[in-house]
């Protein structure tokens, strides 16, 4: 379990400070995609800012670096956790869902789903809430109905945050793309314990123990399409970021087809993050669609 220590929450808003604008402890944001807080707003509801004479407006700005997965600054209390936090508890399209495998309606007009995915230098971070690699330019493109979406990173959760028809698996993996507008596709895919993951063999070396923002670079470029099943069967559903913000106009494409990582691979992400999983959402009058030939 992570305790937040008032000395781990200077460091986290340091490292928070060092990232700038360069969207702080929200995982499926890729930069700047979250709406700002205002300084007046964060700073009465963080206790991080109160507790500190090294906060200011700045320090206190919308990184919500003291959220968690566990009690009393876990999922249930994110949306109480400063204004910029609304849509967690208020919103009327949060991630992530259990996906009604039977339900998801067929949709004739969608097309497959493409990965122009090559080998590409990441930066690997622990943020405090997920390792997360960081793509050193924007050379991924997910093509989704004719738009294309870059990818800025991908990260890991553990066990997975979506569920089919009610059954999470071991791992889920975020991949998230952003296209020039500024709208955020992520790409989300079923990991299961099985035959060890080659693609993430150097990146499960480099994953820092701790709290690291500056982050480590990989010798090796990483192939993600080498990472992805063959078979791209996808579920659609608009939903939004899984950690606070929360923010929502996030288009989702979940997998249907997992790809398996070791159950050493699944145990070292563990001892780092045992629970890193925000609980499913309401549908609330949402479809799932899915591009699936029935
Ligand atoms: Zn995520």
């Amino acid at each position: 379990m992570m305790m937040i220590t008032r000395k781990t929450a200077l460091l986290m808003m340091s490292a928070c400070l060092t990232a700038a604008l360069a969207g702080c402890g929200q995982k499926e944001s890729g930069s700047s995609a979250a709406p700002a807080a205002t300084p007046a707003a964060s700073a009465a509801a963080s206790p991080v800012s109160t507790a500190s004479p090294a906060a200011s407006p700045a320090a206190a700005g919308s990184h919500g670096a003291h959220w968690s997965y566990t009690g009393d600054t876990g999922p249930s209390h994110w949306g109480e956790m400063g204004a910029e936090n609304a849509a967690c508890a208020n919103g009327t399209e949060q991630s992530p869902i259990d996906i009604d495998l039977a339900k998801a309606k067929v949709n004739q007009t969608l097309e497959d789903i493409q990965t122009v995915y090559k080998p590409t230098a990441f930066t690997v971070v622990n943020n405090g809430h997920t390792v997360q690699a960081n793509a050193a330019d924007s050379s991924n493109v997910l093509r989704i109905q004719g738009k294309d979406y870059n990818l800025v990173q991908f990260h890991f959760h553990l066990p997975s945050e979506h569920e089919f028809n009610g059954k999470s698996f071991d791992m889920e993996l975020h991949l998230v793309h952003k296209n020039a507008a500024g709208e955020l596709a992520v790409l989300g895919v079923m990991l299961k314990g099985g035959k060890e993951q080659a693609a993430l063999a150097e990146l499960w070396s480099k994953m820092p123990a701790g709290e690291n923002m500056e982050g480590v670079k990989l010798e090796k470029p990483v192939d993600l399409a080498a990472l992805l099943p063959a078979d791209k069967a996808s579920f659609r559903y608009n939903g939004s970021l899984t950690t606070p913000p929360c923010s929502q106009s996030v288009k989702w494409t979940v997998l249907e087809q997992p790809v398996e990582v070791s159950p050493a691979q699944i145990e070292a992400f563990r001892k780092l993050f045992p629970n890193n999983a925000r609980p499913v959402q309401e549908l609330k009058g949402r479809t799932v669609e899915t591009d699936k030939d029935k």
